[in-house]
């Protein structure tokens, strides 16, 4: 890989961040290289280990299994995630601790404790239940960040059934393909978010998509706005809250699926990643104690949503998990004023948050004079994932936000991975621009195409060289989709990524090596949007790639070939952006549409989106000897 002026000013970095002297001292995890080698010569024991920290029901005959491609962990154990989640900390004395605080944008403030989430869940899990939910069985949450969504989550983890959230921004046809391809027989799903001051209808985009689908037999409702019921198999979730508070949970195996949460591929079909009950539990609780160093006393804020992956991890399993107490908002990070984010950490005393570099740029760009309004003394941790966290951006926050107090840490994982894969702990040296080194039971290297492993400061595919208990067992209904990532090049798992790795052996991951976007950490397929555009009457063909962001690092740019008799004007550009945003929600939808005669393309008939990109960004287009025309 040619080294471009990003790569070669990233290896020239000289400056080395540290946490401060008191954190590091505290900080749960000590001795990283002791831990880590231990992790890789013994790593049976190494998870077995930390997997004898649950409430397992039977306890599992082998610790893992890996035949090159697929790996089971702790099999031959039973279990319930939920158990470990709700009724153990119940049991032994957090009855009364706080377990979830919902925050809203106009100020309200909703709580539950341990106790009180446990009644509810199991109120669910009856109601579910006798909507004829039983084990495996799959259940589409499409609801907005609140306390009920993520109880509707661990409700359906208490039978044993699959949900399989779908982020309450996408639109009707993005959430009836997931509804579809999970073969959901319950939607549970609000009928209204709140964002930036306004009301987001869910239920129009809920009513038409499951308008069609006759394989959906209930839809039930989380009603905050005025209750208007539409069609037969419609059911009100204040109902199923009327169901006995008492509810056993369901023994699974360690290997039973937990949840499928989509994501974007290169196909333009979703990927349904499978988490499963157990290793998903041990490795995920793991990195809470140990990568984001939380203990029993932290405030933990979590600026994600239980539709993507870090919710799941990191809002609804792993904090209830170990006990801990989680903020999360509902609604945009500006809204109600700039310096609101600043005012829930002084007012909460809030001590390890979790953020998208997104909102590090945006925060950066309003200026420093909102958080230093502000006492943010309580704060030790500020991670980062999600898309890469730009050199500038750490230092700011570092400078702004942790101060003496804390420190800012980089971490990088995918919803294959369910968490932190790579990343800087505590107690070790940050280097703006990288994200740092394996975690305990992670072997990561560079790899070319051909599957030689490259030496320091060379670029190449990120990959991985075993499993561990947290990462994905399969794409559901498509197993090839996720056998493909290992037999590509046997002996490594491709992530996807391009990434280079410093001498001292830090990786600085540079983006993505398929047709995937990263739209403020949100990752979009090419293929998602093109056909979109496609399904538009007046379009041809279309091809879309990603240009510069400076607060979402990529925005999507449209290059459409229209059919005949259609006039490309502003109209029209206005009409198919609108068209991609209903199609697949407001995330999704391109910053800029452009008309061209034709789209470059291989002689096999593949668009070349790396030469439309190079041409936008003014680069060397690079080797064009399969350019057809
Ligand atoms: P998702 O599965 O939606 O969480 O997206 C995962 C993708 O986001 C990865 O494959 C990376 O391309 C990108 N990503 C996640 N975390 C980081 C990070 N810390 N630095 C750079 N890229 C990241």
């Amino acid at each position: 890989m040619a080294q471009s002026d990003h790569i070669k000013a990233l290896l020239a970095e000289q400056e080395i961040f540290s946490a401060p002297q008191t954190v590091k001292e505290k900080a749960n995890l000590q001795n990283y290289d002791k831990v880590y080698q231990q992790s890789i010569s013994d790593n049976d024991a190494f998870w077995a280990e930390i997997a004898s920290d649950f409430v397992w029901l039977e306890p599992w005959d082998k610790v893992s299994s890996f035949d090159g491609v697929n790996h089971r962990w702790f099999e031959g154990a039973k279990t319930n995630i939920t158990l470990n989640a709700l009724d153990r900390h119940v049991e032994n004395g957090r009855k009364n601790k706080l377990a979830l605080v919902w925050l809203g944008e106009d100020g309200s403030e909703r709580s539950v404790t341990y106790g009180m989430l446990l009644a509810m869940v199991n109120r669910l899990a009856n109601g579910l239940r006798s909507l004829g939910v039983g084990k495996g069985d799959r259940v589409v949450i499409y609801m907005p960040l609140t306390i009920e969504g993520v109880a509707s989550m661990l409700a359906c983890a208490r039978i044993g059934a699959i949900h399989s959230v779908v982020y309450a921004g996408f639109a009707a046809g993005a959430l009836r393909a997931r509804i579809e391809d999970a073969g959901a027989k319950v939607v549970i799903a609000g009928d209204i978010g709140y964002r930036r001051n306004k009301t987001v209808d869910l239920k129009t985009i809920v009513d038409t998509a499951v308008a069609p689908l006759d394989s959906v037999e209930h839809v039930v409702i989380f009603w905050r706005g005025e209750k208007k019921p539409s069609g037969e198999r419609e059911l009100d979730f204040a109902d199923l809250l009327k169901h006995p508070a008492q509810f056993e949970a369901e023994a699974v195996d360690s290997e039973h699926p937990l949840y499928i949460l989509y994501t974007s591929g290169t196909t333009g079909k979703p990927k349904g990643v499978v988490h499963v009950h157990g290793g998903y539990m041990v490795g995920t609780s793991y990195h809470l104690q140990n990568f984001y160093d939380l203990k029993d006393d932290d405030v933990f804020f979590c600026m994600s949503d239980i539709g993507w992956v870090v919710g799941h991890s990191y809002i609804t399993y792993a904090p209830l998990v170990g006990g801990v107490t989680t903020i999360f908002r509902e609604g945009a990070p500006d809204t109600p004023h700039p310096g609101i984010i600043w005012e829930i950490v002084e007012k909460y005393g809030v001590t390890a948050m979790f953020t998208a570099p997104t909102a590090v740029r945006m925060w950066m760009r309003m200026g420093a004079s909102y958080p230093e309004s502000y006492d943010l003394s309580s704060l030790r941790i500020l991670a980062c994932a999600g898309e890469p966290l730009n050199p500038e951006a750490f230092r700011w926050a570092m400078q702004y936000i942790t101060g003496d107090h804390g420190y800012v840490m980089d971490n990088w994982w995918q919803t294959e991975l369910g968490g932190p894969t790579l990343g800087t702990l505590a107690v070790q040296e940050h280097k703006p621009g990288f994200v740092g080194r394996p975690m305990p039971g992670v072997e990561a290297c560079i790899v070319n195409e051909d599957g030689e492993e490259m030496p320091a400061n060379t670029g190449g595919l990120l990959a991985l060289k075993r499993p561990f208990p947290h990462m994905l067992r399969t794409i559901f209904g498509t197993p090839e989709r996720y056998e493909a990532a290992w037999q590509q090049l046997p002996g490594y798992y491709l992530t996807g990524d391009i990434a280079i790795q410093d001498e001292a052996g830090r990786f600085s991951v540079l983006g993505r090596a398929d047709d995937v976007l990263n739209v403020a950490g949100h990752r979009i397929g090419t293929a998602d949007v093109e056909s979109a555009l496609v399904a538009h009457a007046a379009v041809a063909e279309a091809a879309v790639i990603g240009i510069p962001d400076e607060i979402k690092g990529e925005a999507i740019k449209a290059f459409v070939v229209l059919r005949n008799g259609f006039t490309p004007d502003s109209d029209l550009q206005k009409t198919l952006t609108h068209h991609v945003r209903n199609e697949l929600g407001p995330i999704a939808s391109p910053q800029e549409v452009t008309f061209v005669e034709g789209l470059p393309k291989t002689r096999s008939g593949k668009i070349m989106r790396r030469l439309l990109k190079a041409r936008e960004l003014g680069q060397d287009p690079g080797d064009l000897s399969t350019l057809e025309s």
